[in-house]
């Protein structure tokens, strides 16, 4: 073998690795719902175990409310405090995407609150109607949702289906706020069904403003492999694929469940992608 033919074949060995590597990468995630009960010390456990599962996250949607911290009406100065903690967690960390929180009930205050979070570069607020004890239809949150649009922040709402009229309440409100983005989250869990609606939305003219988005955290779990999974991937592509984000619900389940069960489902793999990281790229903003 003379020298120059063995450099080739270095080289060539070289190139054909890389290429293996980046064919097995692992793909990209954006796990778009993590509750961060103790903000940072929840931040590095979180990602302990993303670790332990062999995963690679590339951004989450943190929120510091949800799982014991009740962000309840009438308490402002502990509402601001927490949108703090989270904001100052994503200083530190750059694939934390803070997501802040008010209560509608605080009218004014909430207003504020919202205004000061917008202004210090927040994205995404989540207000919770079961765990903050509010009602969807109430006035104030359509006041509440319509300046967060006007403020060009998402509005992420639970939408787990364990109030009743929860989808109906919530499908109303983004009719009623039409530029407003929405992110209903666990996207009506087993009442996911309802949700088709929006295929036949869009053909009243002038009635939906496409601004619905959905996470599909937890309720992935649930459905897939199961009599249901079929339907689910029906719906998923009824309201529209390029709107639907993964996410977790750590801590109540771990972003590997939410990942192995996206990956059960009969989805072609460039939808598989959208849903992981793709759509929510789009809709953040990521770089
Ligand atoms: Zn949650």
């Amino acid at each position: 073998m003379n020298r120059k033919f063995r450099k080739c074949s270095i080289f060539t060995a070289f190139a054909f690795s890389s290429i293996v590597q980046f064919a097995v990468a692992a793909p990209q995630i954006f796990d778009a719902h993590v509750h961060l009960r103790n903000t940072e010390e929840s931040f590095l456990e979180f990602e302990e175990k993303v670790k332990a599962a062999n995963l690679e996250v590339s951004g989450i949607g943190a929120m510091w409310f949800g799982g014991g911290n009740q962000a309840l009406a009438g308490k402002p100065k502990e509402i601001r405090a927490g949108n703090d903690s989270i904001i100052a967690l994503a200083a530190k960390y750059p694939k934390v995407l803070p997501i802040a929180t008010v209560h509608p009930y605080d009218g004014t205050a909430a207003i504020n609150e919202l205004k000061r979070v917008a202004a210090k570069g927040v994205k995404v607020l989540k207000i919770h109607p079961h765990t903050q004890k509010f009602d969807a239809e109430d006035p104030r949150v359509l006041t509440l949702v319509q300046r967060a649009g006007e403020l060009g922040v998402i509005v992420l709402m639970d939408n787990a289906h364990i109030l009743p009229g929860d989808s109906e309440k919530l499908f109303n409100l983004a009719l009623n706020a039409p530029k407003t983005k929405f992110i209903f989250a666990h996207m009506g869990a087993l009442n996911f069904r309802f949700w088709n609606i929006l295929k036949a939305a869009r053909t009243a003219e002038g009635l939906f403003g496409d601004n619905i988005y959905f996470d599909i955290s937890a309720t992935v779990e649930l459905v897939a492999d199961t009599p249901v999974e079929a339907e689910f991937i029906w719906t998923l592509r009824n309201v529209n694929l390029d709107h639907v984000l993964l996410g977790s619900d750590y801590p109540q389940y771990s972003l590997e469940q939410n990942v192995r069960a996206l990956d059960h489902l009969d989805l072609t793999e460039n939808e598989k992608s959208k849903i992981r990281y793709e759509n929510a790229r789009a809709l953040f903003g990521l770089h």
